[in-house]
């Protein structure tokens, strides 16, 4: 019995401080940058497959990298056919300096062509299916569920599964097993919302290497779990 009183004592202190870490995010990112996406459907409008394409070319590659090609880009190809009509040596070269910039082409082609084949040219709105697609992953399927279909799913990237570690709110190795974790105790209205917030917090503040924990409003709730360095 002493026991379940503890539990349900920790498990209301942790709610608590996830409430207010929510709370935190939500207000002080407001004033912050966005995320390369949200940049990209600023512009273009919410379409599901410039969030997937932007998100491939994305991927172990910059935002301030990414963005700038992802818009010249879309200035001339917003559908898989205009994506195909591209000659592949002409959009390794239209795409660099991203990251892989080789391998992203021939992915941009074969996703455009898998589309077409299978999907009558449409984005799926399914994360089975679009994880169906070769060359996507699980944090692309999320990114163009949520930003690209505004369908609740909690997208993990690096900054994501960093940040929520550092906070303890979860203990997790993986991505994967973040998300697992965070679509336990996130309500489901700020699935979106969580890639919004951390992407730009591990970006600007809570960045891998030394990050800026003395002037971060999360400091007072933050147990900085496995921070070893920090300005
Ligand atoms: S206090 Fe430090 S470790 Fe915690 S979220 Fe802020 S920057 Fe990251």
């Amino acid at each position: 019995m002493q026991k379940i009183k503890k539990f349900k004592k920790m498990n209301n202190r942790m709610s608590k401080r996830l409430a207010t870490i929510l709370s935190i995010l939500r207000e002080h990112t407001k004033a912050m940058g966005k995320p390369m996406v949200f940049q990209i459907t600023n512009q273009f409008g919410r379409d599901p497959f410039l969030v997937l394409i932007s998100c491939l070319l994305s991927l172990r590659t910059r935002d301030t990298v990414t963005g700038p090609i992802c818009i010249k880009l879309f200035e001339i190809a917003k559908t898989p056919q205009q994506i195909l009509e591209i000659p592949v040596t002409k959009l390794e070269k239209m795409i660099y300096p991203v990251g892989f910039y080789r391998r992203k082409a021939r992915l941009l082609h074969t996703v455009s062509a898998d589309l077409i084949e299978r999907f009558k040219s449409k984005v799926p709105e399914t994360e089975e299916e679009l994880l169906s697609i070769k060359g996507v992953g699980r944090k692309t399927a999320n990114l163009v569920l949520a930003e690209g279909f505004g369908i609740p799913a909690l997208c993990v990237d690096t900054h994501v599964h960093r940040v929520s570690n550092r906070l303890g709110i979860v203990k997790t190795k993986t991505p994967e097993q973040t998300e697992i974790e965070l679509k336990t105790i996130i309500p489901k209205n700020d699935w979106i919302h969580i890639n919004r917030w951390l992407v730009v917090w591990g970006q600007e503040i809570c960045v891998p290497i030394s990050p800026f924990c003395s002037r971060c409003p999360l400091r007072p709730v933050c147990p900085r779990v496995g921070v070893k360095k920090s300005r």
